[in-house]
């Protein structure tokens, strides 16, 4: 398995190295079919003879993921296309159900060029197999088996909320309820250091320096571990109980376009929400609430589609000092960072609140004028009015 992920980082890396010289000698970017051609010849040539124990099917998605890497490019959506490193996210995927067999009594799957497999089972698989990716994380092998079937059109249950997303609260709901954040990290926080020193005392690639290596992996995936477990909960039980889900936009894209910089401005930073600031001042590691942040609002998206709900997404600017009250919007209204006081109304409020109040009262106004004509919104905006009452 090693092997075959090491395969198609191998194509995915040529055909990315083949595409960016043609870029430089200003000819046209090769497609998916002519890369496909390309694979074939790799195959049969005698210097990378050793693509042919790998099955096809993966290593030509591997073209089709680097296909899509420069389409994301191209629609701003990601950063150009980065060369895949060895040991990282190591990872296959078999696209033609045709020759995948699943026994799920028998917790074994057949894959083309693996054979019959054992797996453990973390639940039932529903529905037909589409495709089927296998993966390396911390040391031990998954299979990730996706399927389609018929479900009901569901109906949508519960009321509006909108969410301000931070730091010190890790969600805070317009009913002025909150989630505190996860606290793990900051546990695992000195072992990983420790570990992270060993690792760097070992001589590379010696045995030790493997054992130091598995052992820092083991806690890095106990956090992803507990941070997902985290997130999954969190993002349930807000989608449990609301039909709309109204959170503010982090822009990837621009942050991408910040990461990466420009060539006159390098690295610039175009960061909006109160997220950001809270995080600069914070210190925390930036990748871990960013992972969080944005799984939190994937998982939000989907769990809403599965339930018949929506989740929208509003701009961020000035969600935490505009009144929701008044309407008065002024840096002054908030004296410090958890009280949020109207200087025109003396309306009075926590911070986080306000903001979830004007995020939810933004998603609302952009229902109206988006394309929803089946009067859902008007009963939501009802609920939800109510609530905002409650709550003030
Ligand atoms: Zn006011």
């Amino acid at each position: 398995m090693r092997c075959f992920a090491g395969s198609c980082r191998y194509v995915y890396n040529r055909a990315l190295a083949l595409q960016k010289e043609r870029y430089e000698r200003g000819e046209k970017k090769l497609g998916y079919s002519e890369l496909c051609k390309l694979l074939t010849q790799w195959r049969n040539s005698p210097d990378t003879a050793w693509l042919a124990d790998a099955p096809v099917h993966p290593l030509q998605q591997a073209l089709r993921d680097l296909e899509r890497a420069y389409s994301n490019f191209f629609a701003k959506r990601a950063g150009f296309p980065r060369f895949k490193k060895k040991g990282r996210h190591s990872s296959f995927r078999y696209p033609d159900p045709k020759q995948i067999k699943l026994e799920q009594h028998n917790s074994r799957i057949f894959l083309p060029k693996l054979g019959w497999v054992r797996y453990r089972n973390s639940r039932e698989v529903l529905g037909t197999v589409k495709n089927v990716t296998v993966s390396l994380s911390g040391g031990k092998w998954f299979v990730s088996i996706q399927t389609e079937r018929e479900v009901e059109q569901p109906v949508p249950q519960g009321g509006a909320v909108g969410i301000d997303m931070g730091v010190v609260r890790f969600a805070t709901l317009s009913d002025g309820t909150f989630i505190a954040p996860l606290n793990s990290f900051k546990r695992h926080e000195e072992r990983l250091r420790k570990a992270q020193q060993a690792l760097s005392r070992k001589v590379k690639f010696s045995n030790n320096w493997r054992k130091a290596l598995a052992r820092l992996q083991r806690i890095h995936r106990r956090i992803a571990d507990a941070r997902r477990d985290f997130l999954h909960k969190a993002s349930t039980a807000i989608c449990k109980n609301h039909a709309i889900v109204c959170i503010e936009d982090l822009q990837v894209r621009n942050m991408t376009k910040s990461a990466a910089g420009t060539l006159d401005q390098p690295g610039r930073n175009v960061r909006t929400p109160s997220l950001w600031r809270e995080r600069a001042k914070s210190g925390l590691n930036k990748s871990i609430l960013d992972q969080g942040w944005y799984e939190f609002r994937r998982q939000l998206d989907y769990k809403l589609a599965w339930k018949g709900g929506r989740l929208i997404v509003v701009p961020p600017q000035n969600t935490s000092i505009t009144c929701p009250c008044c309407g008065h919007v002024s840096a002054d209204n908030r004296q410090t960072r958890d009280r949020f006081m109207c200087v025109k109304c003396g309306y009075e409020n926590h911070a986080d609140v306000v903001a979830a109040i004007n995020i939810l009262a933004r998603g609302l106004d952009e229902l109206k004028g988006g394309a929803r004509p089946d009067g859902l919104w008007i009963e939501l905006h009802r609920q939800s009015e109510a609530g905002t009452h409650r709550s003030r």
